[in-house]
């Protein structure tokens, strides 16, 4: 197909075999994520620590934490059991560029020699992203998400309570202004270098609803190909809520709403499942189960 009317046809040639972009592909074709990066340098209002990463993961699931080598094995019997496996993603349990983004760039490293055919992909903060857009690059990374919450500190600052950068704990509007701006930075040095970036929004009623309208725009004039709106999932029996008050999850209309009114590509992502952390299979699947590290060293 020629993909969607709002999509540039060479991003379109770029991203339609990938499941997560295409709704066709998404049938024929197997992602995967590997758990290997658990520490983060900043404090979402959304997160608990005890789960998944929320850039791009759904929250209240614990994911499987793998060293990069139990996760090199994995993800080579899985590609011995999947044959359509296409993509391997790193998207936490925490941010994949935190620690210096040290078990991640191992991993791909390893595959880009054992298994150089997988495109391979990482969601991330943002924070610690203009410092690694080179080993980015340099491991032919098919595509990064960005999650961007606001462009205004003044928001931000209702957001992330602290981040931790250069060595030290910044909070409040010192915070949310380093974070937006290495945000942008990050965006604009991917998007310069031809790496495809999409942006992740989490929508939160009262705080950035009407805002990601903003966000919207900003992302979008910096060349970020998709801008996925994805709803607060605030469930405190799982001791994922918003802040100290249990601030509730958009209603399914108005999640509809704001993605309706933000401009190109918000269609093609509704189908994205926000996936644990360690999701393995085609998307709608999740065959984690079989592929514990355990199970992975019983088959030898
Ligand atoms: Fe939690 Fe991810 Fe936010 Fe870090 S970036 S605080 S792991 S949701
Ligand atoms: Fe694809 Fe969304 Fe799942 Fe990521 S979380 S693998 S983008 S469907």
């Amino acid at each position: 197909s020629d993909g969607p009317a709002d999509m540039d046809p060479a991003v379109w040639e770029k991203v339609k075999n990938h499941p997560c972009y295409s709704e066709e592909a998404h049938h024929y074709f197997a992602r995967m994520h590997v758990a290997v990066a658990p520490a983060c340098n900043i404090q979402c209002n959304y997160c608990n620590r005890k789960y998944d990463c929320s850039n791009e993961s759904r929250p209240g699931v614990v994911s499987e934490k793998l060293t990069p080598d139990q996760a090199l094995k994995k993800i080579l019997a899985v590609a011995q059991e999947i044959p359509q496996l296409s993509v391997i993603g790193i998207a936490g349990p925490g941010d994949s560029l935190a620690a210096a983004g040290k078990n991640t760039f191992a991993t791909f490293e390893m595959l880009q020699k054992k298994a150089p055919d997988l495109k391979l992909c990482l969601s991330t903060n943002g924070l610690a992203l203009p410092d690694h857009v080179d080993s980015i690059a340099q491991y032919n990374i098919d595509h990064v998400t960005i999650t961007i919450n606001m462009v205004d500190p003044e928001v931000g600052a209702q957001i992330y309570p602290w981040i931790f950068y250069k060595h030290k704990r910044w909070t409040g509007l010192d915070a949310a202004k380093i974070l937006h701006e290495q945000q942008m930075l990050g965006l604009e040095m991917l998007t310069s270098r031809g790496i495809l970036v999409k942006v992740n929004s989490v929508m939160i009623p009262g705080i950035n609803d009407e805002h990601l309208l903003e966000v919207n725009k900003a992302v979008k004039s910096r060349g970020a190909f998709l801008h996925n709106i994805m709803p607060l999932i605030s469930d405190p029996a799982h001791g994922t809520y918003f802040g100290l008050n249990g601030q509730r999850g958009p209603t399914a209309q108005e999640l509809k709403v704001v993605q309706d009114a933000c401009e190109g590509g918000a269609k093609l992502m509704r189908h994205c499942r926000q996936c644990r952390a360690d999701a393995v299979g085609l998307l709608g699947e999740d065959r984690g189960e079989e592929f514990t590290a355990d199970k992975i060293e019983a088959m030898g």
